[in-house]
């Protein structure tokens, strides 16, 4: 009976073990994707400093600027600072932003935004 009892600590530990393992492997996944995160923020500023600085160059005023940020906004129907809520994929069925030509999960095609 205490063979079978020590036989299930160690299988209890050993399946904590791999929890750890997988939370530690997550927890690195999810570091390494913010960290892309913000180099794609710092590139999207940059291009944005660089067309504000040109459109300024160019005689544009910062308030027409402002005025096409809030009709590009609403574009979607809401003033939320977003470019569109999420949709549903039509093969999957899984939330996919309509920024994306191409579903996240499944890679079915997503019907594009009209500008
Ligand atoms: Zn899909």
């Amino acid at each position: 009976m205490q063979y079978l009892y020590n036989m299930f600590q160690d299988l209890r530990i050993s399946d904590q073990d791999v929890k750890l393992d997988q939370a530690k492997y997550r927890s690195f996944q999810n570091e390494a994707h913010a960290h892309t995160l913000a180099e794609k923020i710092d590139q999207l500023y940059i291009m944005n400093l660089a067309a504000l600085e040109l459109l300024n160059e160019l005689g544009v005023s910062k308030s027409q600027i402002q005025r096409k940020i809030e009709e590009i906004d609403l574009r979607d129907g809401k003033k939320d600072g977003k470019v569109a809520t999420a949709n549903e994929c039509s093969d999957c069925g899984r939330k996919v932003s309509k920024r994306r030509s191409n579903c996240f999960y499944c890679g079915a095609k997503i019907n594009q935004l009209s500008f």
